[in-house]
């Protein structure tokens, strides 16, 4: 039950213009999960007035949203006109910073990448936001016949509500203006979203059918850190400031192979990130008086799928350290299940086995049984997160 605030500030009035947003929002849902659909269909589906559903399509229609894709079968009088997303036309701008590279890329309503880009992220943020501002511009100049928005996903803390970046620790940028500076340059609307609750909210709208059905769930992004988003009752929790899930800094252990952004060595991001499986493994090639070298997170997986012992190792110690920090958070907010994504996901059958042993005993202790799954976003989780904080919009609201 949801507690109703009295303060005119806080109080949320049922208007006629949040019915309508809400109507829309069901109906631009059912067009994208059941076309090829009809008008009739989705009045019958979802009880609302014959009427009403053609209004909202036409605004959907005018809108660029959805299109008609010929006729069905009528059982008597006129053939239903057919409808569903409309795809190939670009729509959304995904930014996605990581800590070594960043993407910009277009797509369409249906998710799909039209057009991308791939840089080497740079430590500096003056020069950061000007290669972003350029790429970006390129890619509006290239699309400018298309009414785009842009989505930015970040490694760090951003303020959805303000637009602001208030800290990315890999580079100890504070109060960084690229959500304002990018909105000035382009003349487009900017959302900008830490890069777990990006993440989170691309596997709430737009994830697998199992994913999206479940109205309280946690990813854990693994990446060259540890981020995580936490959907509650099926929306995001931002907490003050966007702040919200900063679990990479939980301690889970000591003597980390490598330090956290912030300079521990006991914090989850130091013994269970990317850079972490790395640095193990060239632990154990020191061990063996190799020397040290220099591979993705996607080449040691490979390799210990193919049985390479290090690899396995290296990979295994930190399913460990993952499934110690899963297991803490489900003891902490007991989600019905944990989303894991990023380059380690690949290795589910290697990690798999770790991790259950870990959320296994916090069941054991009276916890609610919790699904273990991996992500439905595909290889670059980030980057469709960036691009969903647009699509998310034009399905949530108005
Ligand atoms: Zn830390």
């Amino acid at each position: 039950m949801k507690k109703v605030y009295l303060n005119r500030a806080q109080a949320q009035i049922a208007r006629p213009k949040t019915i309508r947003s809400i109507n829309r929002q069901i109906v631009l849902n059912y067009v994208r999960d059941c076309a090829p659909i009809s008008r009739a269909a989705i009045a019958k589906e979802t009880t609302l007035n014959r009427s009403t559903v053609s209004t909202i399509i036409d605004v959907l229609h005018a809108d660029g949203l959805i299109e008609e894709i010929g006729t069905g079968h009528s059982s008597g009088g006129r053939k239903p006109t057919l409808l569903k997303l409309k795809t190939g036309k670009a729509i959304a701008l995904g930014v996605d910073v990581t800590p070594i590279k960043t993407t910009v890329a277009v797509a369409d309503m249906g998710g799909k990448i039209l057009e991308r880009e791939d840089f080497p992220t740079v430590t500096d943020a003056v020069e950061m936001t000007a290669l972003i501002v350029e790429k970006v511009s390129k890619l509006v100049k290239l699309f400018k016949k298309e009414k785009l928005e842009i989505g930015i996903s970040v490694p760090g803390i951003a303020d959805y509500r303000t637009g602001k970046v208030l800290y990315i620790p890999y580079f100890q940028w504070h109060n960084w203006e690229i959500s304002r500076i990018l909105a000035e340059k382009t003349n487009l609307k900017v959302t900008i979203e830490n890069d777990a609750n990006a993440t989170a909210l691309a596997e709430l709208w737009f994830g697998g059918s199992k994913i999206r059905e479940i109205k309280n769930f946690m990813t854990v992004l693994v990446g060259e850190g540890i981020g995580t988003g936490i959907i509650f009752d099926g929306q995001i929790y931002r907490g003050e400031k966007g702040a919200a899930g900063e679990f990479g800094h939980m301690i889970v252990g000591g003597n980390a192979p490598v330090l956290c952004s912030c300079g521990s060595r006991e914090c989850w991001e130091a013994l269970a990130s990317e850079k972490s499986i790395l640095a193990r493994y060239n632990q154990l090639l020191l061990k063996e008086k190799r020397c040290y070298a220099h591979l993705s997170t996607n080449d040691l997986v490979e390799m210990a799928l193919r049985g390479e012992p290090n690899a396995l190792n290296a990979l295994r110690e930190t399913g460990r350290f993952l499934g110690i920090g899963i297991s803490n958070l489900i003891i902490g907010l007991s989600p019905q299940a944990i989303v894991v994504s990023g380059s380690i996901s690949g290795a589910w059958k290697i990690i798999s086995g770790e991790l259950k042993s870990f959320t296994r005993r916090s069941v054991r202790n009276g916890m609610p049984a919790i699904r273990l799954m991996t992500s439905t976003l595909g290889n670059d989780p980030t980057l469709i997160g960036a691009i969903n904080l647009v699509l998310a919009r034009k399905f949530a609201s108005a």
